[in-house]
């Protein structure tokens, strides 16, 4: 990643005044919008210590394996936030991640609800519905770079 990289939350300005400033400092996340799209980019970059510190305590894992969970994200999609704005003390976001697990293409729809506390905000929880597709290996890869599966993220 580069300062003028554009940012992996799909917002479409660069990472170094999307998220960048967030995973440096939680404080930055004024809203729960910002505070989700920085925790799907913290797993995009396995920023654990970032997703780790924007997880309520009382929802927080103990540890996080990221190799347990071998994916390639594929990009996240925002549908709509309730509250979560600086004034509120609790919001929800609903949105949607693609990514690719073990050969499968999965859709990620979750309706998320977060906490303000001293200031910062926090991932509560969240209600999620995962669909999976195999996706046939001399398909062209879900991901949009043009080529075959196998060559592309299935080789990764
Ligand atoms: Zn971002
Ligand atoms: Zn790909």
């Amino acid at each position: 990643m580069t300062k003028d990289s554009l940012c992996p939350c799909g917002s479409g300005a660069a990472f170094s005044v999307c998220c960048q400033p967030v995973l440096d400092n939680h404080r930055m996340a004024v809203t729960a919008e910002m505070l989700m799209r920085s925790r799907y980019t913290a797993f995009v970059l396995r920023h654990a210590q970032h997703i780790q510190s924007s997880w309520h305590i009382r929802t927080r894992p103990k540890n996080l394996n990221f190799d347990d969970h071998p994916v390639v994200w594929l990009g996240l999609q925002i549908h709509s936030c309730s509250k979560g704005q600086e004034s509120d003390n609790d919001g929800t976001v609903d949105f949607t991640c693609r990514y690719l697990e073990q050969g499968q293409f999965c859709k990620l729809h979750e309706r998320s609800q977060f906490l303000q506390e001293d200031g910062l905000w926090y991932y509560l929880q969240g209600e999620c519905q995962v669909t999976k597709e195999k996706i046939v290996r001399n398909s062209s890869c879900p991901c949009g770079s043009g080529q075959k599966f196998k060559r592309c993220c299935l080789a990764k």
